[in-house]
């Protein structure tokens, strides 16, 4: 008979998959093993577990009584690995032995995998999960960045700083991925300055293998040892390295391990090289010229487009296309300025450099942007690419970003949800009919569900400022007041995301005596809660959350707004499910979806939002707040004054009385109404399961089968 496993193998591989991420009961045995060492070690179960010899896990599973829902759990694990039911198996299945390879530069899976910058990643990461979910045939490509992104504390200036660790190998979930013949895999790509190697690891997301390339080896230079370091680190020079392993080097290590995608999926221009090589293996494989290989890569390939600024995108200057695709041309048997002209809106154009996102669109039959404002956006900023038609015509969809319910709903909420609604509404969550029972829910238990989440989000954010502050030397008279911060019976608005100067972090500071006015009125204050990083190279982006930290510091507003520090996966899930309200007032048309305001939906949080991204799609005058009436001005500043005085008039007509006009039990009613409206109208369209769905019935079994599409003459 086979050994039983023990307490320690269950939990160890359950701690290997993330899987147990988005298991909030997962995640509470790993918390309930020892809480404060579960803080300690960033919420990853394979540091926890390293300090817990077998014998001693065993003793303290006991004591806290865990074996049943230990047993339990991993028992759940294996039927879900094993699952052959899924939505996937009937709706994907061309996709059975030729998986969609999704390739993406970041991936937010979990803070403990600190891969990713903000909400490219972190898309990414709910997609994965949702594929997962759903059991989609895909495998997933990236980078692993030896140093991630980078932790951020502030100096007593309020100037960003920004310090990096090492990630460990062996404290990670991760592990070598390894060919069919047992070996490690290892790829190499040429430039005109020699070869760079990569190793490749994998990391398990459920049923989602994501592997992840890394320079770090010993057969590279120094200066290669540290290529895949840092994420969006280094110069242009980094940049085009870094994306020649992401995506030619990914093909190859797909190509090693037996993998043969159907579709290729590039989550933004960064891996577009990968269609070159895939491009050279069939003209190598079949026998293809290379008009007749590109055809084909186009048809399997797939390209989503998330950035509506021309400067966000990458582009290379000749010098650096030549001395790192050289081999790769020399192999597709393409002079130096045909392939310079795959990267040019205007092929002939000697002066334009080398475009990421040109190439992508030119090497994928299927092009989308994020949301359908975005759809817009991206059609006329590409319209040259394809001279011959009109805007309508040019071959650039949308489909909405959505996000993963199971990683961002909070336990509390959900329990409340299974309540009223149908049994497996967790499976069904694309679908309206169900949720349109939120309307059963108690108002008062929702509320008070609510508050709890909120004192939970207070506490926390409490002892994060005792923390930054002691870094800082701050007197202890004013650690004492920080023990007070924020007020739980106080409107609280959220607003946390990367500094980008387009998102304008300040605005609602452009007239600073209104807004204090609003936040020290006795009767109906509010207080605010912001996090968020700056680019390390963003100046702008870095002055403005200086201003921010500098007015949380003086009267009025210290301790009614506050700015916590490193803004992670971690701290975005306490906010997105403990304020009352999600502010978001990016310059529009700028934001092409924007992800967090749709992670607050279901927590009951309700949105004020410019009309961009999803937003414009979304709001339907009863289901949160819209600032502005989506109108844009030339004058950056003109726009900039009318949104901030939008702004203040929203919240000071709308969102301060619909919160603070209680009944005889001191609920609001009508901003009750409003969060329920917001679930049931926003919650079966804004997550990842009906986004995947889409990738999948509009994109990947379309291009699997080869089938053209109204895109034909793209290339
Ligand atoms: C969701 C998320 C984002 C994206 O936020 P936007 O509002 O879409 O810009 C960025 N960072 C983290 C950590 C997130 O969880």
């Amino acid at each position: 008979m086979a050994k039983q496993k023990t307490v320690h193998d269950k939990l160890r591989e359950l701690g290997k998959n993330l899987w147990w991420s988005w298991q909030p009961e997962v995640t509470q045995i790993f918390r309930e093993i020892d809480p404060n060492l579960w803080t300690d070690v960033g919420h990853n179960p394979v540091l926890l577990l390293e300090q817990y010899p077998p014998d001693v896990l065993e003793k303290r599973a006991s004591e806290a009584v865990l074996h049943t829902r230990i047993n339990w759990a991993y028992r759940r694990w294996q039927e879900y690995m094993e699952a052959t039911d899924t939505w996937g198996a009937t709706h994907a299945g061309v996709l059975g032995h030729r998986p969609t390879a999704y390739f993406s530069a970041e991936f937010g899976v979990h803070e403990s995998l600190p891969i990713y910058s903000g909400g490219l990643g972190v898309l990414a990461g709910d997609h994965l999960k949702s594929a997962s979910d759903l059991g989609i045939p895909l495998v997933a490509v990236g980078l692993f960045y030896g140093q991630g992104y980078f932790q951020q504390y502030l100096d007593e200036n309020g100037w960003q700083q920004e310090t990096y660790t090492d990630l460990k190998i062996s404290k990670l979930p991760i592990e070598p991925a390894l060919s069919r013949d047992g070996k490690p895999v290892m790829i190499s790509v040429d430039t005109r300055g020699g070869k760079i190697h990569a190793r490749t690891w994998r990391i398990n997301v459920g049923r989602i293998p994501l592997y992840l390339l890394d320079t770090d080896v010993p057969e590279n230079r120094d200066e290669d040892r540290h290529l895949t370091s840092r994420l969006y680190g280094g110069d242009q020079r980094t940049r085009i390295r870094q994306e020649i392993i992401l995506g030619i080097g990914g093909v190859r290590a797909l190509a090693a391990l037996g993998i043969i995608p159907g579709v290729i999926h590039m989550n933004e221009g960064h891996s577009a090289f990968a269609g070159l090589e895939v491009i050279r293996q069939r003209m190598k494989e079949d026998e293809l010229s290379f008009d007749e290989a590109l055809r084909e890569t186009a048809a399997m390939s797939a390209f989503t487009t998330h950035t509506p600024v021309p400067a966000g995108h990458d582009r290379f200057n000749a010098e650096l296309i030549e001395e790192h695709l050289g081999p790769q041309r020399d192999e597709l048997g393409l002079r130096h300025d045909s392939l310079m002209s795959l990267g040019r809106v205007e092929p002939q154009n000697q002066q334009e450099s080398f475009c990421m996102t040109v190439l992508a669109f030119k090497l994928c039959r299927r092009a989308n942007a994020v949301s359908g404002l975005h759809g817009v956006v991206s059609r006329r900023m590409w319209a040259n690419l394809w001279p011959w038609r009109s805007e309508e015509e040019i071959p650039i969809g949308h489909i909405t970003n959505g996000i993963h319910v199971p990683t961002w709903l909070a336990a509390q909420i959900r329990t409340l949800y299974d309540r009223v609604l149908p049994l497996n509404w967790y499976v069904r969550t694309g679908e309206p009919e169900v949720w349109a029972p939120v309307e059963h829910l108690s108002p008062g238990e929702l509320w008070e569900t609510h508050q709890t989440l909120k004192s939970r989000l207070i506490t926390y954010a409490r002892n994060r400022l005792i923390k930054q502050a002691r870094r800082r030397d701050v007197p202890e008279t004013v650690l004492a007041q920080l023990s007070t911060a924020l007020d739980p019976r106080v409107l609280t608005i959220g607003f946390a995301r990367r500094f980008a100067p387009y998102k304008r972090a300040d605005l609602i500071f452009r007239d600073v005596d209104l807004i204090g006015k609003l936040m020290t009125n006795p009767d109906r204050p509010i207080q605010f809660v912001f996090a968020g990083k700056s680019h390390p190279a963003d100046e702008p982006g870095k002055s403005i959350l200086q201003k921010i930290y500098k007015l949380s510091q003086q009267e009025p507003f210290r301790g009614k707004l506050v700015f916590l520090e490193d803004y992670d996966i971690n701290l975005a899930r306490h906010l997105v499910q403990g304020v009352d309200d999600w502010l978001n007032n990016p310059r529009r048309p700028l934001e092409a979806s924007g992800t967090s305001g749709q992670k607050v939906v279901l927590n009951g949080v309700l949105n004020c939002s410019i009309l961009d991204g999803w937003w414009a799609e979304a709001y339907d005058g009863s289901n949160g707040f819209a600032i502005g009436t989506g109108h844009t001005h030339v004058n950056q500043d003109i726009q900039d004054e009318r949104d901030a005085k939008s702004l203040a008039a929203v919240l000071e007509n709308e969102v301060i009385p619909l919160f603070y006009e209680r009944d005889q039990d001191d609920l609001p009613q009508a901003w009750i109404k409003r969060m329920k409206r917001a679930v049931r109208t926003l919650g079966w369209r804004f997550n990842a399961d009906r986004m995947v769905m889409d990738y999948v019935s509009k994109t990947y079994v379309p291009a699997a089968g080869g089938l053209s599409c109204s895109m034909d003459d793209v290339v």
